[in-house]
């Protein structure tokens, strides 16, 4: 089976890399995908699932912001992170995850490579190696990625995750190949 084209390789992708317009208001790095990123995916021909975004799942778009508010990013990230480790939205990762491990399964039992996860260093929510608390980067990861690494753990499940950040490129390549290359 599955003796055609495709490369029998998968590459989980936090929603934003491929889809700035998904980001915080004023934290968009690239009108639409991340170009070098996803250059390089599509340069491995890997196959790649857009993970979806929690934030815009479960906040909207404009992450509700106070719009009479005067705010910064690091404010609006401090108030995200405060929403997003509330119940419902950590419901709404496990059920994110849950679904995401159910594809990972398939094609792990069908003989595909996971390469990995590519979160979103940084962020609150997709962070891998560091997350957002208390209006700074600090090391440890989002709420998404922490309930998707539980739930791997709990389902026997393991695959390579890590972060990269658009605004920086070059890292974010290096970051790639590393699982590319493993
Ligand atoms: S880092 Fe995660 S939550 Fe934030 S915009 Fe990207 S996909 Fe959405």
């Amino acid at each position: 089976m599955f003796t055609d084209a495709r490369s029998k390789k998968i590459i989980l992708v936090a929603h934003c890399i491929l889809n700035q317009n998904a980001k915080i208001d004023r934290c968009a790095r690239y009108p639409g995908a991340s170009r070098e990123v996803t250059q390089a995916l599509l340069d491995a021909g890997v196959g790649l699932i857009q993970i979806p975004c929690p934030e815009l799942q479960y906040l909207g778009l404009d992450r509700q912001v106070e719009k009479d508010k005067e705010t910064t990013i690091e404010s609006e990230d401090d108030r995200v992170a405060l929403l997003m480790n509330k119940t419902v939205p950590k419901v709404l990762c496990g059920k994110i995850s849950y679904d995401l491990i159910y594809q990972i399964k398939q094609y792990q039992l069908n003989g595909f490579t996971v390469v990995g996860m590519l979160g979103v260093n940084g962020s609150p929510t997709c962070g891998v190696e560091t997350t957002w608390t208390e209006g700074k980067e600090t090391d440890g990861s989002g709420i998404f990625v922490k309930i998707f690494k539980e739930e791997c753990a709990d389902q026997g499940v393991k695959i390579p995750i890590r972060g990269i950040k658009a605004q920086e490129p070059r890292e974010a390549l290096n970051t790639l190949q590393e699982l590319l290359n493993a």
